[in-house]
């Protein structure tokens, strides 16, 4: 830290990207990416056509993808925000919706970053615990006078609510928002798109970095009533306008352009889940009841940070978390069928070694 950092962010943690280690080639299932390229219609979205135009700033209100992602997803243009990345919206709906009056509230076991944000903007968080079984205790977020935010499915549990439950947590909200993320839904869970037709108070935050192969162009969206999505416009305008890349961009449209081609992606993904999971229940692991592209497991013959160094050493990536409460468990994003095979392959070394 130089002697210059503002005295505000001296006790700040940044969030821990999952680590990209260089010096092998790693089956790499540690960051919930999707195994699958982008469809060939993004590819050619992205070509040179488009790159001859980098010469000039990108639409700042992105209309034509906005236009196309509220086709897709049957709401107006003005109930669509778009953004470099949903951690983007969640960056703007912190600092929009989040003060010193009003704080947030979300589970104690969640995606990190929302711990982050809160501390960014000096916001106090009150991280409320899972149940045993690690699912969300819905009554817990009733009234919570602070902006809410869940990530459903949540992660890195993988459980998810249903549509009724969020309309619960919503309804019992009235006169605060509350944030869904919805980074994994397109793997097996409910959307809460269509309660935003009903509710004021909900935005629906959703991205193309996982079911939508496209991590590194960097795209996430936004669902919620006008007057929200017009708060969140306040932000970006007041940040970053051109915050979307041309390039991105295309793809994003290109993308809704193909749906066919991702939703068969995904459904690969999910019955892969399906198999993995089976496998290594076989093998005496633990795993919750995953809706998302990623297994939660743990085998206590192993142990959560044996088990992640083990799988390191042998070339496979998974995730493994310090905090005490999931110490022993460890999250593994499903990749091609072939990848998942030898991730059991790896395992059964291991519970030989043990
Ligand atoms: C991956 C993830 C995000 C961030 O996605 P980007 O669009 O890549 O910024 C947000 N929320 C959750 C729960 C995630 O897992």
């Amino acid at each position: 830290m130089s002697k210059f950092l503002s005295r505000r962010f001296s006790s700040l943690v940044p969030y821990t990207p999952g680590e990209q280690p260089r010096d092998m080639e790693y089956v790499k299932l540690n960051t919930n990416e999707s195994p699958f390229e982008p469809s060939p219609k993004v590819i050619e979205a992205v070509g040179s056509d488009e790159v001859k135009k980098l010469n000039l700033y990108p639409d700042p209100t992105g209309k034509a993808l906005t236009q196309k992602l509220a086709e897709t997803y049957g709401v107006e243009e003005e109930n669509v925000f778009i953004s470099n990345g949903s951690d983007d919206i969640l960056n703007f709906s912190f600092m929009a919706f989040c003060d010193k009056d009003k704080g947030a509230a979300f589970p104690e076991i969640s995606y990190g970053f929302y711990e982050v944000y809160a501390d960014l903007y000096g916001v106090d968080s009150k991280k409320i615990p899972l149940k045993e079984d690690f699912s969300i205790n819905i009554s817990d977020y009733f009234g919570a006078k602070r902006t809410v935010v869940i990530a459903n499915p949540n992660a890195p549990t993988g459980l998810a609510l249903s549509l009724n439950e969020v309309e619960e947590i919503v309804k019992a909200n009235a006169d605060d928002v509350v944030i869904i993320d919805e980074a994994y839904v397109d793997f097996g869970a409910e959307s809460a798109v269509p309660l935003t037709k009903k509710y004021n108070n909900l935005i629906v935050v959703m991205t193309y970095s996982k079911s939508r192969s496209l991590a590194g162009g960097r795209l996430g969206f936004a669902i919620a009533h006008k007057d929200l999505i017009s708060d969140l416009n306040t932000i970006k305008y007041s940040t970053n306008p051109y915050n979307i890349n041309r390039l991105t961009m295309a793809a994003g449209i290109a993308s809704l352009e193909d749906a066919d081609y991702y939703k068969a992606c995904n459904k690969n993904t999910a019955e892969v889940r399906e198999y993995t999971k089976a496998e290594l229940e076989k093998r005496g692991f633990v795993l919750t009841d995953s809706k998302a592209n990623f297994l939660f497991a743990k085998n206590d013959k192993i142990g959560g940070e044996n088990y992640y160094l083990s799988l390191k050493s042998k070339g496979v990536l998974v995730r493994h978390f310090k905090n005490d409460k999931i110490k022993d468990y460890v999250r593994i994003t499903i990749g091609t069928k072939e990848q998942m095979d030898i991730l059991l392959s790896k395992t059964d070394e291991i519970l030989s070694e043990v």
